[in-house]
């Protein structure tokens, strides 16, 4: 099956503007090059116009790292767009991402202007960047809160200005499901030269829905996702790459495509992020958190052990993870504590086990802790004890 979807990752842009995270110009370089490890299609590198430690680190992501295309966020405006073109002049694939208010609430409040004057900055904009490179996305911000008329309107009049991508922003997260495909869909029915560019989409998760109207709206047609690592992001955050990487690869047989992405690289590409912006991932976090592969329950470790599908959708290999983690708890059964003692280099008598998860029971219990992991077992003459440190 080819590679079909176009992963942006836009963790420098977008996921940088979470509160509280900020990076330096050496850190996004070291992010950048391992997003060029996972292979991701595009890293959206920054908005160039924005500060001078922007525009320097656009500057060497764009020299320094290969096999990707970088892009660089401008409004509609020529300062920014030859700011952006001035930063990707090394990139060995530039891409200029232009952005302008659509909706009636942008234009009313924000930008003060009339329909008729949006298209034409918008149109003029894409013409304009078009003199510095070929690869030309425009997004019409505020997109899913847009009449769908006037979305039509300037969606096709940015394409006929040369726009490559078109991308639909969800900017605030108020989109659901349903509505945010039928958008998509509409924009394929309506807009006459849509065949000529790529539909990117780009969702907010205020209220948590990120990662299914990403995933709806390829399932309506679109073909590039822009997401995050961890879905940082401003407010609640971005889609997750990881989340929409693995409900792609995981549900093939539903949506039909796939993404370059080297999964393997998920997690550490995780950690990489979690660690140089400090927003930390919560444990239960889908993919990448710390207890995703972990299983406590007693009937789950059984079936695990008998068979990993029982209970497990993705291999924990597959993304990064070292292996499937059954921790050790008081709903543990004996299948998983026999598999911990074989694991530690112990062998013991049938009688010796019933003693030992009788005294492991005791000990789990009295601790009524879920996050006690057995970490060592000792034989002190002939009497089995346990080592619990909680972590
Ligand atoms: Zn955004």
């Amino acid at each position: 099956m080819a590679n079909n979807i176009i992963i942006f990752d836009t963790t420098l842009r977008d996921g940088e503007q979470s509160p509280g995270a900020s990076l330096d110009i050496n850190e996004k370089v070291q992010i950048a090059r391992q997003l060029a490890l996972l292979q991701v299609n595009v890293i959206e590198a920054g908005f160039p116009v924005s500060s001078p430690g922007d525009f320097e680190s656009v500057k060497r992501i764009a020299r320094e790292v290969r096999g990707v295309s970088v892009a660089g966020l401008a409004r509609a405006v020529e300062k920014d767009i030859d700011s952006a073109a001035m930063a990707l002049e090394k990139a060995e694939k530039p891409r200029i991402h232009i952005f302008l208010a659509t909706s009636e609430i942008h234009r009313k409040y924000k930008l003060l202007k009339a329909k008729e004057e949006i298209i034409h900055l918008a149109v003029k904009a894409v013409k304009y960047a078009r003199k510095y490179v070929d690869d030309i996305e425009f997004s019409p911000e505020d997109a899913s809160r847009t009449e769908l008329d006037f979305l039509v309107q300037v969606v096709e009049a940015v394409i006929d200005a040369g726009a490559k991508t078109v991308n639909i922003p969800d900017t605030v997260g108020y989109a659901v499901p349903d509505h945010y495909a039928a958008l998509i869909r509409g924009l394929k029915e309506h807009v006459k030269n849509i065949h000529k560019a790529i539909i990117s989409v780009h969702c907010h998760n205020d209220l948590g829905l990120a990662v299914a109207n990403s995933l709806a709206a390829v399932k309506a047609g679109a073909q590039q996702v822009e997401c995050t690592i961890n879905g940082i992001g401003e407010r609640a955050g971005n889609a997750a790459l990881e989340e929409i990487v693995m409900a792609l690869k995981t549900r093939q047989d539903f949506y039909h495509c796939s993404t370059r992405i080297v999964t393997k690289e998920l997690i550490a590409t995780s950690k990489l992020v979690s660690t140089l912006t400090g927003l930390r991932v919560q444990r239960n976090k889908a993919i990448v958190g710390e207890n995703a592969f972990a299983h406590q329950s007693g009937v789950h470790q059984d079936g695990v052990l008998k068979e990993r599908t029982t209970y497990e959708i993705i291999k924990p290999e597959d993304v990064g993870h070292l292996k499937t983690r059954l921790v050790l708890g008081k709903l543990s059964g004996r299948h998983a504590l026999k598999e911990r003692i074989k694991e530690l280099g112990y062998e013991l008598s049938e009688e010796e086990f019933e003693r030992a998860f009788k005294e492991f029971k005791h000990i789990a219990d009295k601790k009524k802790r879920y996050l006690m992991r057995i970490l060592g077992l000792l034989l002190v003459s002939r009497k089995w004890k346990f080592l619990l440190f909680s972590n």
